[in-house]
């Protein structure tokens, strides 16, 4: 049973479209360098038609079966899927068929597998390295020491092609603060940029920090529960 949101999805909609605009503003930046993406894991197939309706076309899943049952009810819309949970090995070979865009590439490997799962036919596969900007030890992603390696070698890879970066920074309320690690993703990006590759993606910012990435340079937010309202229980 759902709970009664408080506000329409409309209203929500309309409320953190706003914020991104302002944000923009702020930071000077162009309204359309900053991609929406809404975080539907947990969430209804029927929640996310009516984001679709509202002229939201990105949605990011962690689950790789979760997503298959959406998929097959959401077959009649135009929807970009993005994957953004952890990635096991086991299934890199859906998510290499039935997503765009992958956020959160871990290791070199996951990418070789997902780069050879591709198929031919298919337009190379989106996607962003997932950097444990903060070196947190129980968090995923690529250290940033290793970093430059990782991404030269997933570069070179046919069926992917390297976007940009992206990060969960940990939780926190001060906004300065949450500027800190988004500001060294972006430093990261550069300097990646600076050493021959062309990465045009920071995946950076979720309902409680995106201001604070879009100042510092966010081109695709990740947004859940301020789009959706509170979810269900991964699972
Ligand atoms: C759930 C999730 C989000 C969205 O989180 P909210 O705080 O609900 O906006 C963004 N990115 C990833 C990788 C997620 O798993």
């Amino acid at each position: 049973m759902e709970i009664l949101p408080l506000q329409t999805r409309d209203q929500r909609l309309r409320r953190v479209r706003s914020t991104i605009r302002e944000a923009a503003v702020k930071a000077g930046r162009c309204l359309d360098e900053i991609r929406l993406l809404g975080a539907s894991k947990g969430q209804s197939a029927a929640a996310i038609r009516e984001l679709a309706t509202l002229g939201l076309r990105d949605f990011g899943e962690n689950y790789t079966d979760e997503a298959a049952a959406k998929r097959a009810r959401l077959a009649d819309l135009e929807i970009t899927w993005h994957f953004i949970g952890r990635i096991q090995s086991n299934k890199t070979r859906d998510i290499a068929r039935h997503f765009d865009w992958v956020h959160s590439v871990d290791r070199a490997k996951i990418a070789r597998r997902l780069s050879a799962q591709r198929g031919d036919d298919r337009p190379p596969l989106n996607l962003c390295l997932q950097v444990n900007v903060q070196a947190e030890p129980s968090k995923a992603g690529v250290p940033p020491e290793q970093l430059g390696e990782t991404a030269h070698a997933i570069a070179a890879l046919p069926g992917v092609r390297l976007r940009g970066l992206m990060a969960i920074p940990r939780a926190c309320d001060d906004f300065d603060a949450q500027r800190r690690p988004f500001a060294r993703l972006r430093q990261l990006r550069d300097a990646l940029n600076e050493q021959g590759l062309s990465l045009d993606t920071l995946s950076m910012g979720m309902s409680a920090d995106m201001e604070a990435a879009i100042l510092e340079g966010a081109t695709m937010v990740r947004i859940g529960t301020a789009l959706f309202g509170p979810r269900a229980k991964a699972g």
